[in-house]
């Protein structure tokens, strides 16, 4: 049989996945808005936006699978820009809790919704493609933490709640969340999951 020419296959899957992660990229920074945010400050106001209280650094730093020494930096930004706010937390004397300030919580109104060029893109996946793609994303992801390549994130596959393969493959809907006790299917899948526990 003739043979493709060109690089091997893990190349181009490798080459695919360096272009969307530069495309996400890219849109976070043309979505700056108002108070010129970068992607990891974007992020933390979307994060602080979904907790129901305020939280210690720590908590941003694994939620967004990043390094305290990264996440410190964007805090002091964000407190510059009124963005963040902290106060005390009355657990522990030393250490502070983070929450969104007003123009904060404004700020994640707009972040929250979705870049139109990424949503329309995704649109292009038909329903077994997009789960398919998931279940891809998070195979790569988990197989990276376990080699420590990249940061852990709270996603399904490293989740206590986590059952996969309870329900039967043919009810499209196979995996078992324990948290909130309903099956799920690979389109359900989650990399950034709040209610997320280490198994
Ligand atoms: S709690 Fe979240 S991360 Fe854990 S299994 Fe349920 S959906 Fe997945």
């Amino acid at each position: 049989m003739t043979q493709v020419p060109g690089p091997p296959p893990a190349n181009q899957l490798l080459i695919g996945l360096a272009r969307l992660g530069q495309a996400v990229r890219m849109e976070a920074w043309r979505n700056a808005g108002p108070h010129n945010l970068s992607p990891l400050q974007a992020d933390i106001v979307t994060l602080l936006q979904s907790k129901p209280r305020p939280v210690r650094q720590g908590e941003i730093v694994e939620a967004l699978a990043s390094t305290p020494p990264t996440v410190s930096d964007a805090v002091k930004v964000l407190r510059k820009k009124e963005l963040l706010e902290a106060t005390r937390d009355p657990g522990d004397a030393r250490a502070q809790l983070l929450g969104l300030t007003e123009a904060g919580r404004a700020e994640a109104g707009r972040l929250t919704a979705q870049s139109e060029t990424l949503t329309g893109a995704l649109g292009a996946l038909s329903g077994p493609d997009f789960a398919a793609m998931l279940r891809g994303t998070t195979t790569l992801m988990r197989e990276l933490q376990d080699r420590r390549a990249i940061p852990v994130s709270q996603m399904c596959l490293t989740c206590r709640f986590f059952v996969p393969r309870a329900h039967p493959e043919e009810t499209g809907r196979p995996h078992h969340c324990n948290y909130v006790d309903a099956p799920f299917g690979d389109a359900e899948l989650r990399v950034s999951c709040p209610d997320h526990e280490t198994a």
